[in-house]
């Protein structure tokens, strides 16, 4: 082993056995790589040992991804390297490289002076670029933009013996299901692709995989299962010139949905869909109103938020990015008539007409996930054994109402305690379950499951963004089969024979 590099395991890293899922692993070494060439001798130094690897960005991910099953902690949050910031004229597009450890606030930071712009925010800025990749992270803005997918332009990735692959969007594509892949040593990698057809929805389950695919896309959200991402070269666009949103408050869940069904384009009751489409569309409901209400009394962190008066029920925040200031007021003058005609008062409206404001409502969006997440903490003070059962199911647009009927009466007939909000633009939305006992907990799976069955049936998928990590396994077999399971295992086995990058992530081990 490469003693230079590689460390043996000892207590005082006990922070990398774990991610925000809160599951814990064990590991026999760590290892924290500064560059490329790095990782390449770490990685070859455990191909001859025959020692497993998992890698590590910033432990954020919520699905145990970076949760290490023995072997070899491989963290590359020290791999800080950011380039400059290039125009490529023949494509007319502006990227910038950064090195797998690089967070989001970094990105965001080293581009800001630029008056550049990295659209598909996930939400938490510490997460690391390489795991933002690997991950196929997506954002409240991704109902416009689309997922990281769509801003990756080239990668770099070390493969389980050593050797890298090169890959730039555009570059090399698969003839039908099959492909072939050159590595920097010369060596050529040459397989099927799996037979399943994904869903046609938002979806971080398992491989990415279509005919005749750009091979880049195979390795933006492949969990760290087929190599290590060591560079990133992310496409960027200019800032939007004015930016704008409104969360309006409704009297019912049904009032939000329809709206929601017309500011994405859909006819309903003769309501005409805005002329601009919003970046993002998000949705809270009742309970997640109700429990936000609980924290601003109880919590000072929750002071800020703006109180949300008794008679509001549902809430949908929708955000614009136009081309001008004036554009943007026409845009939101039409919105207050779309309004009106569905009863909704001017005053059960919050504005947001720049930057600033939509500070304000951002937070808004976010303290759901973080109200959950305090409370969920402090149960777990009194029972250890709960977690929170946060879904992450996409469903086609036309299964919307289906979803969340199945949601509101599974709750409604379990007595379980909930709160439901996310990506309603995208059919999207995370029931979070909130049990009290071991035994809501046991109960609150049964109720997932179930749901999760009839999502696959709606032609959903049961991981929109967060990936399926160690604790989402079984969804996926249940999503694509066993057949497409036994292939996506041969397919890591032409990059990573001993199956040793990962282990427990994706497939059970
Ligand atoms: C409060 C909160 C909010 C969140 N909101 C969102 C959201 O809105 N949208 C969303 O998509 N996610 C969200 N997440 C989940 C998480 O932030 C993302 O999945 C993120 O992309 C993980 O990045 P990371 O650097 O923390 O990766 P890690 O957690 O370290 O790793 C995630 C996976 O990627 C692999 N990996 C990491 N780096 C590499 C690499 N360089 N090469 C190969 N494999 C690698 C790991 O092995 C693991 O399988 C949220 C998390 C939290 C805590």
């Amino acid at each position: 082993m490469n003693a230079a590099l590689i460390t043996p395991w000892s207590s005082e890293y006990v922070d990398y056995l774990r991610d925000e899922s809160r599951s814990v692993g064990s590991a026999d070494y760590v290892s924290f790589p500064l560059t490329e060439e790095d990782v390449i001798d770490v990685i070859k130094s455990t191909a001859e040992s025959g020692i497993a690897v998992t890698t590590q960005g910033a432990r954020t991910g919520i699905v145990a991804g970076a949760v290490p099953q023995g072997g070899l902690v491989l963290n590359l949050s020290r791999m800080k390297h950011i380039g400059e910031i290039v125009r490529d004229d023949q494509a007319g597009e502006l990227s910038i490289t950064a090195a797998p450890g690089v967070t989001l606030a970094e990105i965001m930071d080293a581009i800001e002076p630029y008056g550049l712009f990295f659209p598909p925010n996930p939400t938490e800025d510490t997460a690391s670029v390489g795991g933002m990749v690997a991950a196929n992270a997506s954002g409240s803005l991704s109902f416009f933009y689309g997922a990281v997918r769509n801003w990756v332009r080239s990668l770099h990735i070390v493969l389980s013996d050593g050797d890298v692959l090169c890959l730039r969007r555009g570059s090399i594509f698969a003839d039908g299901r099959t492909f072939s892949l050159p590595t920097e040593s010369g060596r050529k990698i040459t397989g099927t692709l799996p037979s399943y057809r994904q869903p046609n929805v938002k979806s971080a389950a398992g491989y990415y995989i279509a005919d005749d695919m750009d091979m880049l896309d195979l390795f933006i959200g492949m969990e760290g299962t087929l190599g290590v991402i060591t560079e990133i070269e992310l496409r960027l666009i200019p800032k939007p010139r004015a930016v704008g949103g409104l969360t309006i408050f409704f009297p019912s869940e049904n009032d939000a949905v329809k709206f929601v069904r017309v500011v994405r384009g859909e006819q309903v009751d003769g309501l005409v869909s805005p002329i601009i489409r919003p970046v993002a569309i998000e949705f809270f409901n009742n309970d997640a109103l109700n429990l936000l209400r609980r924290m601003k009394s109880d919590y000072s962190a929750f002071g800020n938020i703006p109180s949300i008066k008794p008679h509001y029920h549902t809430a949908v925040n929708i955000e614009f990015h136009a081309e001008s200031a004036d554009a943007l007021d026409e845009l939101l003058i039409d919105m207050v008539e779309m309004l009106s005609v569905l009863g909704v008062s001017d005053e059960d409206t919050w504005y947001a007409a720049n930057e600033n404001e939509l500070k304000s409502q951002k937070a808004f969006r976010h303290a759901v996930p973080e109200a959950v997440n305090m409370l969920i903490d402090e149960r777990r003070r009194s029972v250890p054994g709960i977690t929170k059962l946060g879904t992450d199911m996409s469903v086609p647009d036309e299964y919307l109402t289906a979803a969340m009927e199945m949601y509101n009466e599974g709750l409604r007939a379990s007595g379980l305690e909930s709160v439901i909000f996310g990506h309603i633009g995208d059919s999207h939305l995370h029931v979070n379950i909130l049990p009290n006992s071991t035994e809501e907990y046991k109960r609150g799976r049964e109720l997932y499951l179930g749901w999760a069955r009839r999502v696959v049936e709606m032609g959903g998928s049961i991981s929109a963004e967060h990936g399926i990590g160690k604790l989402k396994s079984a969804f996926l077999e249940m999503m694509y089969g066993c057949e497409a399971i036994k292939e996506m295992r041969e397919l890591k086995r032409l990059f990573d024979p001993e199956m040793r990058l990962n282990p427990g992530t994706l497939f059970s081990l």
